[in-house]
């Protein structure tokens, strides 16, 4: 359930009918606090009216600069529980703001395996048909990292660069060309198998229904 604060009170809007006038019959958006609170928004537009409304400073999205900790805690309850919400991070009402922060940030993260001494396994979730130029990062104190900043060019599927993969001593970059578009239906999977013996790394998007741990094994050595 999408959860829609209220830009003018502490309320939450919730779905109503009109009952008279030229619209009577129609779903439209109202406070739960009326009828102290006179707000109103319409269905077709109300997610992206209460974004400007309640959101003052720049709305970060998991592809962004913004996605930090330090970042998402200038946002208010308010703002948070609703990032959340538009993001499908669900909570409950007595949830700690600091939790679903915690939440918002591990949407980012990414799974690292290692195959063999040189070969290692990423494997990322997409939650949207479309992924272009985003980038995520992983903290870690895994032998992957070096003293030295290495980049691996990240081909797909079709042999086509997609992007940059890069490791400095701290910090993973998977970075996506911004004109690089990939459709493969919802709920998508980056599986990335990166050799530090090559150039290169390689990028199969993969359905995550298809895919377990049972079968994980198999999938890597048909590679
Ligand atoms: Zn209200």
């Amino acid at each position: 359930m999408l959860y829609l604060p209220c830009p003018k009170c502490n309320g939450e809007l919730q779905i109503r009918v009109a009952k008279r006038g030229p619209k009577a019959g129609f779903e439209f958006y109202g406070c739960d606090n009326f009828p102290l609170c006179k707000f109103t928004a319409e269905k077709t537009n109300v997610v992206d009216l209460v974004k400007k409304e309640i959101f003052k400073k720049q709305i970060p999205t998991q592809d962004s600069k913004y996605w930090t900790r330090e970042h998402l805690s200038k946002f208010s309850k308010k703002e948070i529980r609703f990032l959340a919400s538009i993001n499908d991070v669900s909570f409950n009402k007595q949830d700690d703001t600091n939790n679903i922060v915690d939440e918002l940030l591990s949407l980012n993260d990414f799974e690292l395996f290692e195959i063999n001494f040189s070969k290692w396994c990423f494997l990322y979730e997409i939650r949207s048909d479309f992924f272009s130029g985003f980038s995520i990062t992983h903290q870690s104190t895994s032998k992957i990292f070096s003293d030295k900043t290495k980049r691996y060019k990240v081909l797909d599927n079709k042999f086509e660069i997609g992007g940059e993969f890069k490791i400095t001593k701290t910090k993973i970059t998977l970075s996506f060309l911004d004109d690089y578009k990939v459709k493969n239906g919802s709920g998508n999977s980056v599986m990335l198998i990166l050799d530090q013996d090559k150039s290169t790394a390689m990028a199969q998007i993969i359905n995550p229904q298809v895919l377990n741990e049972e079968n994980f094994k198999d999938f890597l050595l048909s590679i």
